[in-house]
């Protein structure tokens, strides 16, 4: 855990969120500002904030959360489709710095950036 980090303190339950999935490795809850009509973020339970940082344990965690992403996307209702955004760094507007992924839908998704 990261003292500094606000994931960190979500993970540790310091503040609160609005919960949809948790396990020993993940916590899924909902965007505070959420950018479609369901907006997700899946967390690992491991502090490090971009993929350049991760180490081959926390990769494991990643792993997990994608395996788990569909059965998450499926309780939220989301079985016609999905968008994930995993951003990375300033230039793509990262503004927390413990890695997630987005899981956006409830809607078509409109135009796509690639
Ligand atoms: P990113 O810009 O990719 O780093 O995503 C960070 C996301 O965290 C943004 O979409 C924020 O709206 C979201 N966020 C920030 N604070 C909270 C919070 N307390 N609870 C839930 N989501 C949050």
């Amino acid at each position: 855990m990261d003292k500094n980090c606000l994931f960190c303190k979500i993970i540790a339950g310091e503040i609160p969120s609005n919960k949809v999935y948790e396990d020993e490795d993940m916590l899924a809850f909902r965007d505070i500002n959420p950018q479609a009509k369901t907006h997700v973020l899946v967390v690992p339970k491991s502090h490090f904030a971009t993929l350049a940082e991760m180490n081959a344990e926390q990769a494991e965690l990643l792993k997990k959360c994608f395996v788990k992403i569909p059965e998450i996307a499926k309780s939220l209702g989301l079985e016609s489709g999905y968008r994930l955004i995993v951003n990375q760094g300033k230039d793509a507007g990262q503004t927390v710095f413990h890695l997630h992924i987005h899981i956006l839908g409830g809607q078509n998704m409109g135009e796509k950036l690639v």
